[in-house]
């Protein structure tokens, strides 16, 4: 299911705020939250540890999976495992009725081998598309499962506080199921993860080294791109390479329709809105005398504003069968949906952000840059207004340009960091659902969140670039 869209995503970035216009739940509680949060860092850090010296590749998260549904057991949530071959889907029934927030934490590693050295760095291999590998969270998804694992424990010592329930969401294979398989938030989808109870709104962290320890970084609207497969078929006429007449080149055809592809965000898609067409396999031809019959091309298509996404792919298709036409060749273009746009819902970001800005302190709450990655996270942001925020990761000491990047060898997680994690989801969970059960959110959903009218504020700060 889609929502509809209302409004220029982007320019309602960070406008439309009032810290004022936000209901807090009540401040005992919130203090309770905060201070059992403090309390289970070490924890955290255990189980962070614990989950990084067993790195896991995506569908096959299994001892991951037991230890969640282990501990969400030892808290007494109602525990369905094997969601989507690995995953855990944890509910917290808090002590009276209100709305529903889900939270999720993604659980699979990469096939990466560490080079950071750790007392608990990976020592993992295993066989990946049939090479030996070496496996490691390089894209610090440990740390997303053990914050999630704390605030699991936070939220369930005071759920007798709570107005509402709370769906945790351990996910596998956020990366991509190997080749062949099923698996992610589609298939957690398609097997029910947010059916009974539904949620409300649905919460989600990444860790980035963008950011130092300490920091938040939030985007309303586009913050991680649509992601789409596009495989494009030119088929010519082969000839010998000296009497190209003969023939119809379909070499020359799919070189013109590489540079007429790059036009299209350029020219054709609203400025506004980054958007890439890129290919990234030619593939066509065995010698350099003869000029083949067919090529074909691979590509991504990535978007950040959800409305633009069909039209980038109409022009795609327009601009390839015209080129195609135009030498009298054919083309053959199939776009593979992948990720939609993770989409955070500006008036769920407006909503939420004084809460960001009281757990982290309001200077260390900046606007991130959209990134054009993706997300499966989009996926659950499509049933329920969604609010993906990056959570900083790098140790305030190491310039940004020297921090290693998620997915690299080097990749490494300041562990300063994921008490604020914990603290930001426990209390993003825990003001959503006293501000929903003010206001009989559960009665609208989904996508249709009851909203108290927000004044104008100002812009947050950027962070340093
Ligand atoms: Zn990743
Ligand atoms: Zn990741």
């Amino acid at each position: 299911m889609r929502r509809a869209v209302a409004g220029p995503a982007l320019a309602v970035v960070f406008t439309g705020l009032a810290s004022n216009a936000h209901a807090d739940a009540d401040p005992g509680l919130l203090a309770a939250v905060d201070a059992a949060a403090r309390g289970i860092e070490p924890q955290v850090i255990a189980w962070r540890r614990d989950i990084h010296a067993h790195p896991e590749l995506s569908n096959r998260e299994t001892r991951t999976a037991a230890l969640v549904a282990s501990e969400l057991r030892r808290l007494g949530l109602e525990v369905r495992s094997e969601v989507a071959h690995t995953g855990v889907v944890g509910v917290l029934h808090g002590s009276r009725p209100g709305p529903v927030v889900a939270l999720r934490a993604d659980m699979d590693a990469l096939p990466v081998s560490e080079a950071v050295d750790l007392p608990f760095a990976s020592k993992s291999r295993t066989t990946y598309r049939g090479r030996e590998v070496g496996v490691m969270h390089a894209c610090g998804h440990d740390a997303h499962t053990a914050i999630l694992l704390g605030v699991a424990e936070v939220l369930a010592g005071v759920r007798d506080a709570l107005p509402g329930s709370v769906v945790f969401l351990f996910q596998p294979a956020e990366e991509g199921p190997p080749p062949g398989e099923q698996g992610g938030a589609r298939l957690m989808l398609a097997e029910g993860a947010l059916r009974d109870p539904s949620p409300d709104a649905v919460f989600a962290l990444h860790v980035v080294p963008q950011h130092a320890a300490g920091q938040i970084a939030v985007r309303a609207g586009g913050a991680m791109a649509s992601s789409d497969g596009l495989t494009i078929q030119v088929r010519g006429r082969q000839t010998h390479a000296a009497y190209p007449w003969l023939g119809v080149d379909p070499i020359a055809v799919a070189s013109r329709i590489v540079l007429a592809l790059q036009a299209i965000p350029g020219r054709q898609v609203d400025a506004r809105h980054p958007a890439i067409v890129s290919i990234g396999a030619i593939h066509g031809g065995v010698r350099g005398n003869i000029i083949p019959d067919d090529v074909e091309l691979l590509g991504t298509i990535r978007s950040l504003e959800p409305s633009q996404r069909g039209a980038i792919h109409e022009r795609v298709r327009r601009t390839v069968k015209g080129i195609a036409e135009s030498a009298g060749a054919t083309a053959e273009v199939e776009i593979h949906d992948g990720y939609p746009v993770t989409y955070n819902d500006p008036k769920l970001t407006a909503r939420m952000l004084p809460t960001l800005r009281r757990v982290a302190g309001a200077d260390n709450v900046v606007e991130g840059l959209p990134r054009t990655g993706a997300e499966d996270f989009a996926f659950f942001a499509q049933e329920a207004p969604g609010l993906y925020f990056w959570l900083g990761i790098r140790p305030p000491d190491v310039p940004e340009a020297e921090a290693a990047p998620n997915h690299s060898p080097l990749f490494f997680v300041d562990e300063d960091a994921l008490g604020l994690g914990v603290r930001a989801l426990a209390s993003l969970a825990v003001d959503f659902l006293a501000h929903g059960s003010s206001r009989a959110v559960g009665a609208t959903r989904p996508g249709s969140v009851r909203l108290s009218p927000v004044a104008p504020a100002p812009w947050l700060p950027r962070a340093p670039r």
